[in-house]
């Protein structure tokens, strides 16, 4: 295949072409104007040619007429030459106007005209001497030849005359002759260049189509491999999900062993189990991990998060390994960091327990330090957050700093350690921090030490405090601070129903089961239950079926609907969250299974405590209740709403009111104007509490504006 010339070489060739092409044109205007002035001369020539003939013609007329009348005295002779006088001064007149941009000839033509004026006068007075004096006085005259000279005379001004621009033509003819030629290689060279330009065009069209193929090959090639690359990430989907389901028993009954084993022999085999259990799950994820980021489909999901929680998180995890190999491990924390950022918490975590995981292994004495600390942001509402991982260990190779980002790379400064790992986590720890908007690189004096420093531009300060998350599966819920309810619970897998069974015993809920979709409907018709925990993937009848069903039955359009799913694939969790009122990832343990209950069961009040919160909500001015306003408003309290309830964080809130007013404005709605402006108010004074208690009214407020006058 032809090589595509590169740019120069086009460059070269339309100079070239432009600049030929613009001078043949510039020359052919030259020529035509030199040659049209060429033209004008030679016509001039021969203008001044006929018109000294004439004058020298119309002499002689007058030379004759005279001698005829000196030899025979009979006027008759005499004609012509009157009517040659006059002809004469026309003539001369002509030849003026011929010469008149000509100053030389002009001046030689006026000489001319006094000249024949002279002769003319000459030939008067022999006339009248053969008339008064006779033959043989005018003859005397005639005779002494003064008249001839002067005729002579006269005859080779003209020859002069005649020959100045016929001289200057013969010039201008051989000039005229070079210029022609000049032009005529010029469009030789032109059409030879016009000639090859067309082959050349031909040539790099084909070239270009070429690699137009080519390129499309590639994207095609490309395209197969991102198809090939989705398809290994439902791969892996599926069977992640079939290792996690067996994994959720293993897991969740183990937390729930933990409670019960006392004997220090059979704790350790327990604890062995959910090590091993949480690595194998870990190396799930991380190989999960990875070919979502490959196939691009990994979003972050941020939220209120504290962001000591991270520093306290990293001490529950790796405070016993550091402790194991006699490592001081320290988080620093700066008391004025904001306690609430609006970060992807899992994702921060995980990136977290990579470098601090890390540095425990390639540490075997001296210190790690994992330092948190903040900058201003772009705007008061934000902040950079900076982090880094310090540890005293065996360092990195200069040149291994970049690479050991890339998957599957390893450093080797320490053989032995490096083949317990894979070499994915960094990857997957750079590729997460890009995608959450960060930088991360990393510094480190071999046999010393390595530093990894984070750097998180431009964080949400968020207005929500971070739900408390507690650290270990004691801390998990008791199912008793809810108000006693039916639960139904729907999966087909026996030791899942049961593992929910045990996380809900010794609490005052009901629980009833079901091991397919057709049983889930039949049992919500006539049970009632007040939530649902329903498995999506169901031989038969799935949960999605089974959830429409339900939905459509009278009286069960409210019922909520939690989803338990093994699945990681992205579309369907975003399609869980569209459908269903919450959804469990298995494994999940206690805790995460209560925080998801609590969300749709009442709290048992408390002695004391009031059973329903008090609002204050705005007065509300008989509604407006156009279609096009209230469909706007259920847009906004589904699409926008949930995403504010959730961050609180300001700017978010503040633009929310912004669209609030606006629409209040253009209907117009006095009550969603006030809330509008409550709600901004709020926002701009960061009142926590009750902008978070304004922001909770608005479904209220939506149902009240809705609702028909
Ligand atoms: P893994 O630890 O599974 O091998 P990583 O991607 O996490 O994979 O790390 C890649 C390599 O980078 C490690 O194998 C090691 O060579 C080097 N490395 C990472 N962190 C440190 C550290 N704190 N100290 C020294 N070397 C490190």
């Amino acid at each position: 295949m032809p090589r595509q010339p590169n740019r120069s070489v086009y460059k070269t060739v339309v100079v070239l072409w432009l600049s030929l092409s613009i001078g043949s044109v510039v020359l052919a205007l030259v020529t035509w104007v030199q040659l049209s002035r060429r033209l004008t001369a030679s016509r001039h020539a021969f203008d001044v040619e006929v018109s000294s003939q004439e004058v020298l013609k119309l002499l002689v007329d007058c030379e004759t007429g005279e001698r005829g009348f000196v030899i025979t005295g009979d006027e008759a002779f005499l004609v012509p030459m009157l009517a040659g006088r006059t002809n004469l001064a026309i003539e001369l007149d002509h030849l003026v106007d011929i010469v008149r941009n000509d100053p030389e000839m002009l001046r030689r033509v006026a000489g001319l005209r006094d000249r024949i004026s002279v002769i003319l006068d000459r030939f008067e007075s022999v006339n009248n001497t053969r008339r008064t004096q006779g033959f043989t006085a005018a003859k005397g005259i005639v005779a002494t030849g003064v008249s001839k000279d002067l005729l002579d005379d006269l005859r080779t001004e003209l020859g002069q005359i005649r020959q100045a621009p016929g001289h200057l033509v013969a010039i201008h003819l051989e000039s005229t002759r070079k210029e022609l030629l000049r032009a005529s290689l010029t469009s030789l060279a032109a059409g030879m260049l016009g000639i090859w330009a067309g082959v050349f065009a031909f040539w790099l069209s084909r070239v270009m189509l070429q690699h137009k193929e080519r390129e499309q090959a590639l994207v095609e090639a490309k395209l197969q491999a991102e198809r090939n690359s989705q398809e290994k990430t439902v791969f892996l989907a599926n069977m992640s999900h079939e290792i996690r389901t067996p994994m959720n028993s293993i897991l969740g009954f183990s937390e729930l062993l933990d409670g019960e084993l006392h004997e220090p022999r059979h704790r350790q085999y327990l604890k062995s189990i959910r090590s091993s259990a949480s690595s194998l799950l870990q190396l799930i994820n991380d190989i999960l991990d990875m070919s979502k980021i490959e196939a691009g489909v990994l979003t972050i999901q941020p939220e209120p998060t504290n962001p000591r929680e991270i520093g306290e998180f990293i001490q529950t995890i790796f405070a016993e390994p550091a402790l194991r190999k006699n490592i001081k491990l320290e988080c620093k924390v700066p008391d004025d960091l904001p306690r609430s950022l609006l970060l992807d918490r899992i994702r921060l975590r995980q990136i977290m327990v990579n470098l601090v995981g890390n540095a425990v292994k390639f540490t075997d004495r001296g210190s790690i330090d994992v330092r948190l600390d903040w900058e201003k942001g772009e705007s008061s509402s934000q902040i950079v957050l900076n982090i880094q991982v310090e540890d005293t260990g065996v360092g990195i190779p200069p040149d291994k700093l970049e690479v050991i980002f890339k998957p599957f790379v390893q450093a080797g400064a320490n053989r032995e350690k490096e083949t317990q790992g894979t070499g994915l986590g960094l990857a997957i720890v750079r590729r997460l921090t890009e995608a959450m908007g960060g930088t991360i690189f990393a510094t480190s004096t071999l046999g010393h030490g390595a530093t990894f420093h984070l750097r998180f531009p431009n964080i949400p300060i968020s207005m929500r405090l971070p739900a408390n998350e507690p650290q270990s599966s004691e801390a998990g819920g008791d199912f008793n601070q809810l108000e006693p309810a039916l639960v139904l619970v729907v999966d087909d897998n026996g030791e899942n129903r049961q593992l929910i069974a045990s996380m809900f015993a010794g609490s005052d809920h009901k629980l009833e089961f079901g091991s397919d979709g057709l049983e889930a409907v039949s049992k919500a018709r006539t049970l009632r239950p007040d939530l649902i925990l329903l498995d999506l993937r169901m031989p038969g009848m799935d949960g999605r079926e089974a959830f429409n069903q339900i939905r459509k039955s009278p009286g069960l359009e409210a019922v909520p609907v939690i989803a338990v799913t093994a699945s990681t694939q992205l579309q369907d969790e975003a399609g869980m969250r569209e459908t269903f009122n919450a959804h469990l990832r298995k494994p999940f343990s206690k805790h995460e299974l209560f925080t998801e209950v609590s969300h749709f069961l009442p709290r048992r009040a408390q002695p004391g405590e009031p059973s329903e919160r008090t609002t204050n909500a705005p007065p509300l001015t008989p509604s407006p209740s156009p279609p096009e306003f209230v469909a706007e408003l259920h847009r906004l309290s589904k699409e926008e709403w949930p995403t504010i309830r959730d961050n609180l964080a300001i700017n978010e809130t503040k633009a929310f009111a912004g669209k609030l007013k606006a629409l209040a404005e253009s209907w117009p709605c006095p009550a969603l104007a006030e809330y509008a402006q409550a709600l901004a108010q709020r926002a701009d004074a960061y009142e926590v509490v009750e902008l978070e208690e304004q922001v909770n009214r608005f479904p209220d407020l939506v149902k009240r504006l809705s609702e028909p006058n």
